[in-house]
Order: C-alpha cells, then sequence, then structure tokens
C-alpha cells in the first residue's frame, strides 16, 4: 500500500457535532494503524455559510478528545496552506482547465433563469429539476453563446458560474471500503457548479484538487457525502487523476433510530450532542458539551468508536492506543448506529471510578 494520507475536512458552519468527531476520530486511528499521516484542513470556500469560533471550535475539540494531527490549519506541513479560502488561486487554472478541454463550460444564468428552467421542467411532471443534458441547451452558456459573446459577457465582467459537462450515459463506479462496489449511471447527475464568479471554488472542485495536491490516498467520510462520490470520481478522471479509495461511514442515528443524529436534538432531547459547550455568536443560544457535563476525553472516545465499528470480540473499554491496534476498515457496518445516551454515562462512570 502507498502512504496512509488521510484527512478530515470540516467546514466551519458551526459547531462539530459528535458525528464529525467519530469521522475524525476513524480517520486518526486509520492513520496511526497504518503509519500514516492523519491532516486536518479547513474548508471555508463558501463564505455565506462561515461562522466565526467554529474553527477555533474544531481545533480546541480535536485537542480535548486527543485525535492529534501531523499537517493542517495551526500547525502547517509540506502541503500548507491547508485553509482552502488561502488556497483560493490554486483552484481556477483546474476549473479553466476542464473548459479548454471542453470537459466544463461557462454559464450566465441569472436565478430568475433558473427558476422558471424548475417551473418548465416541473410542468412536464419530471420531479428532479437540474440542469443537464436535457436542459443546458435552453440555458445561458458558453455552449449556446458564440465564442465571441461569451467572451464579451466574460470582458464586461458579468456574474457566471463554471459548470462541469457530465456526459450522457456513462457508467461511474464508486469502489468503497465499506459498501463495495456502487454504480451510478452519469445520466442521473447534474452539471455542479465548480467555480463561482465570486473567485471561489465550490466545494467539488476544492475538495478533489486539494485531495489530490495533498497526496490523500483515504478519503474517509460520512455517508451523507456518497451522493456525491460519483461527481468526484468524474473529476479524478476528467483530471486523469488517481482517485483515492473511499470509505464512506453509516450514519449516527438518533437513540429511537428514527433519522440522523442531528445538531438540534441534543439539548432536546436531554444529552449533549457537541464535544465541547458551544455559544452560537448570532443568537447566544448555548448547546451543551460533554467536556462541560463532566464527560472524561477518554470515555466520550471509547463510546464514539464503538458507534459503528466493533471489534469483533467482547472487549468493550478501549484506550486510544488499543484503538489503533484493534481498529480495522472491514469491521465498520453498513448500517446506522444509534446513538444510546445512557451508554456515554456507563462508560463515563467506568472512566471515573479508575
Ligand atoms: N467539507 C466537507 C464537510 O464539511 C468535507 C466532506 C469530505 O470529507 O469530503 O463535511
Amino acid at each position: 500500500m502507498k502512504e496512509v494520507r488521510v484527512r478530515f475536512a470540516p467546514s466551519p458552519t458551526g459547531p462539530l457535532h459528535i458525528g464529525g468527531v467519530r469521522t475524525a476520530l476513524y480517520n486518526y486511528l486509520f492513520a496511526r494503524l497504518h503509519h500514516g499521516k492523519f491532516l486536518l484542513r479547513i474548508e471555508d470556500t463558501d463564505q455565506s455559510r462561515f461562522v466565526p469560533g467554529a474553527e477555533e471550535y474544531i481545533i480546541e475539540a480535536l485537542n480535548w478528545c486527543g485525535i492529534h494531527y501531523d499537517e493542517g490549519v495551526g500547525k502547517g506541513g509540506p502541503y500548507a496552506p491547508y485553509r482552502q479560502s488561502e488556497r483560493k488561486e490554486i483552484y481556477k487554472q483546474y476549473a479553466e482547465q476542464l473548459i479548454t478541454e471542453g470537459k466544463a463550460y461557462y454559464a450566465f444564468d441569472t436565478p430568475e433563469d433558473l427558476d422558471k428552467m424548475r417551473e418548465r421542467i416541473k410542468d412536464k411532471g419530471n420531479a428532479m429539476a437540474q440542469y443537464d443534458a436535457f436542459t443546458r441547451g435552453q440555458m445561458v452558456n458558453s455552449l449556446t453563446l458564440s465564442a465571441l459573446e461569451t467572451q464579451q459577457r466574460l470582458n464586461s465582467g458579468e456574474p457566471y458560474v463554471i459548470r462541469i459537462l457530465i456526459p450522457e450515459n456513462e457508467e461511474i463506479v464508486v469502489n468503497d471500503l465499506i459498501r463495495g462496489k456502487v454504480m451510478v449511471d452519469s445520466s442521473r447527475l447534474d452539471d455542479k457548479v465548480l467555480f463561482k464568479s465570486d473567485g471561489m471554488p465550490t466545494y467539488h472542485l476544492a475538495n478533489i484538487v486539494d485531495d489530490h495536491l495533498m497526496k490523500i490516498s483515504h478519503v474517509i467520510r460520512g455517508e451523507e457525502w456518497l451522493p456525491s462520490a460519483p461527481l468526484h470520481i468524474l473529476l479524478y478522471n476528467y483530471f486523469g487523476w488517481e482517485p483515492p479509495v473511499f470509505a464512506h461511514l453509516p450514519l449516527l442515528l438518533k437513540p429511537d433510530g428514527n433519522g440522523k443524529l442531528s445538531k438540534r436534538d441534543g439539548d432536546r432531547l436531554g444529552f449533549p450532542v457537541f464535544p465541547l459547550r458551544w455559544t452560537d455568536p448570532s443568537t447566544g443560544e448555548v448547546s451543551s458539551g460533554y467536556r462541560e457535563a463532566g464527560y472524561l476525553p477518554e470515555a466520550f472516545i471509547n463510546m464514539l468508536a464503538l458507534l459503528g465499528w466493533n471489534p469483533g470480540t467482547e472487549q468493550e473499554i478501549f484506550s486510544m492506543q488499543e484503538l489503533i491496534q484493534a481498529f480495522s476498515m472491514e469491521k465498520v457496518g453498513k448500517s446506522g448506529s444509534k446513538f444510546d445516551p445512557e451508554k456515554a454515562k456507563w462508560f463515563n462512570h467506568f472512566y471515573l471510578s479508575q
């Protein structure tokens, strides 16, 4: 196996939820197990969702948990900077490369144009309104405009986005360590925006470019990103880059098993869903954290490790060192794990009594 390099890549849109901590933990365990590197990359290209204090919170939470990273924001490393807003100059050339090669195009549609397109499609009974092979020919983009008009619009500073050109009827295969082979027909994907006229890439472009440049070998992330994986594979193919190995982790579910454990569930159901207390900077609303509730980080980590992974034995108590030795991706389950607040208390009592 080539050098293992994994990353935790949160967006600073709020405090880190325990599901995010578990993703970071599994990345960390995997890196340590394989004597590889674990990176922290901050994905802050969506300026409209930026929350002050979130990045500091993420770093403090990882420190409290004992999930130490080798490279990343606040630490540096050979692929610095690790904060995407500071890498903004890097992405544009990749978007332009795709345009030159006919794999992406400029689109000038206004929000009203897009609304109208959605209406038209809905009228035809198609619930999945998307910018794709069927609609792109009716929109305002460099595929429908002449080269001259496209250039004039760009020169005059008209707002635009760069969209990926999704091929028709191509089978895209995602090989996932947890889910196996996932096959998707490219015609089900839409021409996602890769780059915006504010000079910022979207998540999809920045994520792929950085994983490639930072030599990431395995992408271990939450299942909510599985639907994006075919697009990511396609981008790797378009660039001619070898894709990393993917592993999409099962969701953390509410205690009753009804749906994903959300940021709002915590205090509503009487237990924290955040590692540390968080005060929302705009509303002043306070959400409780495990640290302030008197939990030891060892108990918190032990409890989280077993939500989705099982050692295949009866053993329940694991130190971080024991987790590193016992962890394997093959023993991460496919189905969601119900969060059990009572079990969390049980772990903490155990560690407190030691
Ligand atoms: N920035 C994404 C997030 O907030 C990262 C997803 C990924 O790991 O690719 O979760």
